[in-house]
């Protein structure tokens, strides 16, 4: 059924945008999400029909597909309905007939979708880059709405100094920056130069990765600089490198999903978190492929799928031994794998046997009969894929769980062959960079350990240091912001807003408030912002050059599209400013973004993450480039492990991994578990998308997802205010009402802050080895709220 509609042509400045915009979202067929309109009809006749047209397009190619199920409809009309009110309002303002257009990256998450900026002055419009060989022209309801914060009203456009009276007010850079100066030094005089930290943040570029590190250790000589990618993908990268050797978070492009008969997908939500990959999801079914999902909850990805696990909240490790438990007793191993391409495999062995199918249904939930399924058809499938994301990796034995699920790939034989394996999903749009190129408090440039001498050694004369002025390893995210006021007395935070994300948040905030001097660069007040003594206001993402790499370890340029205010600065105008303020002006000298990446390829040569043969004028030229890129592979590195793993024995490697309880365990007094995570309308600690409209409209509050039964013995109905308390605060949400939920789990995203905050409840326990925080699973109880709160 299709139908051909005819616009009238719009001209620049003429409000018709809006019915224009309503009547073609009657070309969606919201009960199959399929599009009536046959591209033989294209009757598309001018700039603004032709910008619009590919934006219909592109909706179908993120939201739908032939014969979605209920819960991806009504994503289809959520995004529609957002992205009508987006395009309507931006055409309003004008019309963007004869603009130019610059293809770049949206500012979220790590899929780093390709897109167009219409831009005229300060204000742009966002299409989706239908060439962009990941997203394929998919957008989700972020990325339609990402320019909404350019020319936002609350943009902050002059630096600002805390008063003696507690108010901000306006100051000038130089008095800003010699105040940062004065103020640190002061500290280090008397405490140390590790009483100075710096944190940093999974969405900076990678020059800024690069240049925040080196100022921590050149400018500052501190050890103590870490960032917030370390509550995200630290424990995937830790067990990655255990066990074969190098962490790139999907160590293949994302078309090899397509080709896996079986997907293990483990505490995942992509259908929510980052729409378009769904693509490569949808043609691993159409090719005959099993998408089985693992998640305490009915997501709509697992909705989608062709099977749901729906685990006990930290139980992973327990439910992937019980997993090749069963591959084992039932002769599914690929043998000639295990001896040729792998070592330790008894001590993997040895703890999965103690994990037969009746205890591991006991501990996760998740039926025998069910497991025994799932083993075979990994076991028989001819190329199965296992991938985790934060679920099994935000636990305190995150590294752990994920060495689990790395053993079973690895018991199948299946990593390095073309379409299976292992890999994770990096969360943060630059996830993946960030945490190469030195922000991390155990790593230099390149993904090079701290402790390395002859790393120490390379990284010292691209530094032009000797090797001793060089820190060590200093204190990991969390540990760091719980020290500050006691051995840290001065924090320099640059993309990153932790009141809001980093656990035990009301904690945290007290560490903040006890500070002798934090300085922020933000451009938007965030909560962290505004506790500051100093607030340096900061570009953003469309009015700057710089890279990105992406969950595929695609290296991308995001062009500058728009000009920035005058009044603010660059992050690397700022670190450049302060390197130099602090007496290092020969190694802080006045480079553009691609001058910093020369430097960053230089600082990487010969590197795990090797970027030496990039610069941005390749990858002008280019859809991306994979790391490694060197001389030995000047054209990239699209797939790892072929012949061998990046190991001292070129073999990769199993762990014995026993299942250990989570650290905040349930009782009597706290007897459900908090599950946190992301949703589709905000993005981590919502500094942006709290601000954005668009975004605002689809996700304006947070809310407390619980199970009908649980609800009932509590007393609460839909739409009630809940309290939520666990040893360490409380918080209070909307109840939502579902089945999709374990009975005794509770879902709350974690994008808002104070009493709304997911984070007042979560706890700091950390992994021992990745330092990642327990951000997935602790112990709470529900009451309904006061009464008088009640509506
Ligand atoms: Fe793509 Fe992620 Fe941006 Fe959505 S948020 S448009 S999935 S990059």
């Amino acid at each position: 059924m299709n139908r051909t509609v005819r616009f009238g042509t719009p001209s620049p400045g003429n409000p018709s945008a809006a019915p224009l915009l309503s009547k073609a979202f009657e070309w969606f067929d919201a009960k199959n999400g399929r599009i009536l309109r046959s591209d033989a009809d294209n009757s598309v006749d001018n700039e603004f029909e032709r910008h619009f047209f590919v934006a219909v397009i592109s909706a179908r190619a993120t939201c739908s597909v032939e014969n979605v199920r209920q819960s991806r409809v009504r994503r289809v009309c959520s995004n529609g309905t957002s992205l009508a009110r987006t395009l309507a309002s931006a055409a309003r303002n004008r019309g963007h007939c004869g603009m130019t257009s610059v293809a770049t990256h949206c500012p979220y998450c790590a899929l780093q979708c390709g897109i167009h900026i219409t831009a005229n002055g300060h204000s742009a419009v966002v299409e989706p880059n239908t060439h962009f060989p990941v997203n394929k022209g998919g957008l989700c309801v972020k990325g339609w709405s990402a320019a909404g914060t350019l020319a936002h009203a609350e943009r902050i456009t002059t630096p600002l100094i805390r008063q003696p009276d507690g108010s901000f007010a306006p100051a000038s850079w130089p008095d800003a920056i010699g105040t940062i100066v004065r103020r640190f030094q002061r500290i280090q005089a008397i405490h140390g130069s590790n009483a100075v930290g710096v944190f940093g943040g999974g969405s900076l570029t990678n020059e800024k990765a690069y240049l925040l590190g080196k100022f921590a250790r050149v400018a500052l000589g501190t050890a103590n600089i870490d960032y917030n990618g370390r509550f995200c993908m630290s424990s995937a990268a830790a067990a990655a490198n255990r066990a074969l050797g190098i962490d790139r978070g999907l160590p293949f492009p994302l078309e090899d999903i397509a080709q896996a008969s079986v997907v293990l997908l483990v505490g995942a939500n992509p259908a929510e978190t980052m729409p378009p990959v769904m693509q490569y999801f949808e043609a691993q079914q159409r090719n005959g492929g099993r998408l089985i999902v693992v998640d305490p909850r009915r997501t709509a990805t697992a909705a989608w799928a062709s099977d749901h696990l729906p685990i006990t909240p930290g139980t992973d490790a327990a439910l992937a031994n019980g997993l090749l438990h069963i591959l084992i007793r039932d002769r599914l191993l690929d043998h000639r794998y295990i001896s040729t391409r792998t070592e330790d495999f008894e001590e993997a062995r040895r703890v999965a046997l103690s994990y037969w199918p009746e205890r591991v249904e006991r501990i996760t939930g998740v039926a025998e009969r069910t497991l025994v399924d799932v083993a075979h058809a990994l076991g028989r499938g001819p190329r199965a894929l296992i991938i985790t994301a934060r679920g099994p990796e935000q636990q305190s034995q995150g590294v752990n769980n994920v060495l689990a699920y790395i053993n079973v790939a690895l018991a199948l034989g299946a990593v390095g062959k073309g379409g299976s394996g292992f890999g994770s999903l990096t969360g943060q749009g630059n996830g993946q960079g960030g945490r190469e190129h030195g922000q991390k408090s155990d790593q230099l440039p390149g993904y090079r350990s701290i402790e390395s001498p002859q790393a120490r050694r390379h990284i010292a004369a691209v530094w032009k240091i000797r090797e001793e002025q060089l820190p060590r390893a200093g204190l990991s995210a969390f540990e760091l912001l719980d020290a500050l006021g006691t051995s840290v007395h001065g924090l320099f935070v640059m993309g990153s807003n932790p009141i809001v994300s980093a656990p035990d948040a009301t904690r945290i905030a007290g560490r903040l408030d006890s500070l002798d001097t934090l300085v922020v660069t933000d451009f938007f007040l965030s909560e962290t912002a505004a506790r500051a003594h100093v607030v340096l206001p900061s570009a953003q993402w469309a009015e700057e050059d710089g890279t990105m790499t992406n969950l595929e370890g695609r290296v991308v340029l995001r062009r500058r599209a728009v000009p920035r205010p005058e009044s603010v600065r660059t992050d690397i105008e700022i670190l450049t400013l302060l390197g130099s303020a602090f007496g290092h002006s020969d190694r802080f000298p006045a480079l553009t973004s691609a001058g910093v990446f020369a430097e960053l390829a230089r600082a990487t040569d010969g590197a795990p993450a090797d970027y030496s043969a990039m610069s941005h004028e390749r990858l002008d030229a280019r859809d991306g480039l994979f790391w490694p890129c060197n001389a030995a592979a000047p054209e990239g590195t699209l797939r790892f492990f072929a012949d061998s793993f990046p190991t001292a024995s070129g073999r990769a490697r199993f762990h014995g991994t026993p299942h250990l309880e989570i650290a905040d365990m349930r009782d009597a007094v706290f007897p459900l578990f908090l599950t946190t995570g992301r949703i589709v309308g905000q993005y981590q600690s919502g500094t942006q998308t709290r601000r954005t409209p668009e975004l605002h409209a689809v996700s304006p509050e947070p809310y407390a997802e619980l199970h009908p039964d649980t609800a009932a013995r509590a007393g609460i109905v839909d739409q009630d205010q809940v309290v939520l308390t666990s040893r360490r605060g409380t918080a209070t949400f909307k109840a939502r009402l579902t089945r999709s939920i374990r009975p005794d789990t509770v879902f709350v995203p974690f994008h808002w802050p104070d009493q709304r905050s997911a984070n007042n409840l979560t706890v700091g326990a950390l992994d021992p080895i990745s330092r990642m925080p327990e951000f997935k699973v602790c112990a709470i109880s529900l009451h309904r709220g006061p009464a008088e709160d009640q509506k």
